[in-house]
């Protein structure tokens, strides 16, 4: 037998017995001294890293993006700079609430984690398939997240508490809709479109700036599951959409989508008619359509998934040269949330990782910590200022300077038309989607426990539009007269 090919230990000696266990005599006990044994079983325990409290249930792929419209006008990050470039990516695709091993045909927003390995370090677009969110403020997350989670008492999904915090959440509405119409249940992660559903900024090499939102939109086509259809995938094949993907892509069927931006100019922020860092509202595609920027195209699958799925860390906070946050107070919160997510769950070296590890080289420093597994800076120079020519700062990559004002304090969006959008999404739709949309949200809310979280709910949607509201509360057995 070749070295290469004998059975080792993780120190690497030879293990000379895998399927016996050493025993005092033929019947045993089992001797403590078999050490191969105790770190089969302890590391075996050690399996696990804990599943990320949201977007647990996940698969993944690689693939590049190709620029097919310059936007350097708009940006120097460099991945989307000069026709026909190519960057390596991985995304990573998720459902939102159920845990690593639930079903993937459940109405849930999916997530659309996208990885871009750049010459300037690595960018991540961490986004949806929606272009909105629930909430607008990062404070209000773990709330949020524990209506979607199990009730501490029963462990089970717990509707009372969803609809009771949408209620008390207006914000919301237009994010409810779209999840409750045809597009929350997609028939595969191809059939989606992505977005990134922040406003960020994009810097040029002349220092100018313009806020921009992306769109992914799906070359496949969208395309949804009947939600009878969606229930019993859920029973017989609970990795549906996991395995479309890794068959498609494994028969050479490589799905792609369009990556497109809306470009706002600066000041424009002060007086478009919705707050344009209100992660729960649209820019208007009449407004601020959308530009081609270029074709990612998924073309590899991961060779394991724990090593490149599950240990993937993505952070709207991983940035490049050319862009920059917005003022959006949910993307602020989670420029921490996300990478502090990873340090607990992967590890402080968690970017030092093959998935995560950029192509660019990294130099700085930072060294030691947990699993500190490449040479941690060997005996280069630690500290910064120094006089031996270790790495220094490049002050053209700054971000761009922006003007602050007002009082700090806990300051509330003073925008709150919350019904406007999600009243066009509605009036958009055709009679037959009207008519699942309110079947799904009417079925959604029938267990709802306190009626006056129903009518609360039911007052919302009539201020969207009021035949939309009518159909809910009709649909509910609720007389909307006497209680609006
Ligand atoms: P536009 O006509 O310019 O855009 C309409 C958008 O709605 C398109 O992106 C379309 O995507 C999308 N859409 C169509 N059917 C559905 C559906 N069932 N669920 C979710 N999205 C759908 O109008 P506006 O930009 O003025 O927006 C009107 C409404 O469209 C908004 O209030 C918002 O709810 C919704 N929307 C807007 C988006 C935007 O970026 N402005 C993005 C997505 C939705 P497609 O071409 O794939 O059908």
């Amino acid at each position: 037998m070749s070295i290469n090919n004998r059975l080792t230990t993780s120190w690497g000696a030879p293990v000379g017995d895998n399927q016996n266990s050493q025993t005092a005599g033929q019947r045993g006990p089992t001797l403590i001294q078999d050490v191969h044994l105790l770190e089969k079983l302890a590391h075996f325990n050690r399996e696990r890293v804990p599943e990320r409290v949201v977007h647990a249930k996940g698969a993944g792929a690689h693939g590049y993006f190709e620029v097919t419209q310059d936007l350097s006008t708009y940006t120097k990050a460099k991945v989307f700079n000069g026709v026909g470039k190519r960057t390596p990516m991985f995304i990573r695709f998720s459902t939102v609430a159920g845990e690593l091993g639930s079903a993937d045909t459940v109405r849930d927003p999916r997530g659309f984690a996208v990885k871009f390995y750049t010459e300037d370090g690595n960018y991540d677009i961490v986004g949806n398939n929606t272009p909105v969110f629930f909430i607008r403020d990062a404070i209000k997350f773990p709330d949020f997240i524990h209506t979607q989670k199990r009730d501490p008492r029963t462990h089970l999904k717990n509707p009372t508490a969803v609809w009771d915090f949408w209620s008390h959440s207006p914000e919301s509405l237009h994010q409810v809709t779209i999840l409750m119409s045809d597009r929350g249940i997609p028939a595969t992660l191809r059939h989606m479109h992505g977005f990134g559903s922040h406003t960020f900024k994009w810097v040029n090499e002349q220092g100018e700036g313009a806020w921009v939102k992306y769109h992914f939109k799906t070359e496949q086509g969208v395309k949804n599951l009947d939600v009878d259809l969606a229930a019993q995938i859920a029973g017989e094949n609970p990795d549906y959409h996991t395995e479309d993907l890794f068959n498609a892509i494994e028969a050479g069927d490589f799905p792609a989508w369009k990556l497109y931006v809306q470009i706002m100019p600066l000041e424009d922020a002060d007086t478009y008619r919705f707050d344009p860092f209100d992660v729960t509202k649209v820019w208007s595609q009449k407004d601020y359509p959308l530009i081609e920027a270029g074709r990612m195209v998924l073309d590899r699958n991961p060779e394991n998934y724990f090593a490149e799925v599950e240990q993937a860390t993505f952070s709207p906070g991983t940035l490049v040269p050319g862009v920059d946050v917005s003022p959006d107070k949910m993307l602020q919160g989670r420029l921490f949330a996300y990478s502090d997510a990873h340090r607990y769950r992967v590890g402080a070296n968690h970017n030092a990782l093959p998935i995560n590890r950029p192509k660019a080289e990294v130099n700085n420093y930072q060294r030691d910590g947990q699993m500190r597994f490449d040479n941690n800076g060997g005996g280069s120079v630690y500290y910064e200022p120094n006089s031996f020519g270790g790495p220094t700062e490049t002050p053209e990559n700054k971000p761009a300077p922006f003007a602050v004002s007002g009082v700090a304090d806990s300051v509330a969006y003073d925008h709150n038309d919350h019904y406007t959008q999600a009243g066009d999404l509605y009036r958009l739709l055709s009679e037959e989607e009207r008519a699942r949309l309110v079947n799904n949200i009417v079925n959604a809310m029938k267990p709802v426990a306190l009626e006056e979280i129903k009518i609360r709910q039911i007052h919302h949607f009539l201020k969207a539009d009021a035949e939309y509201g009518a159909r809910i509360a009709e649909g509910l057995g609720i007389a909307i007269e006497q209680n609006v």
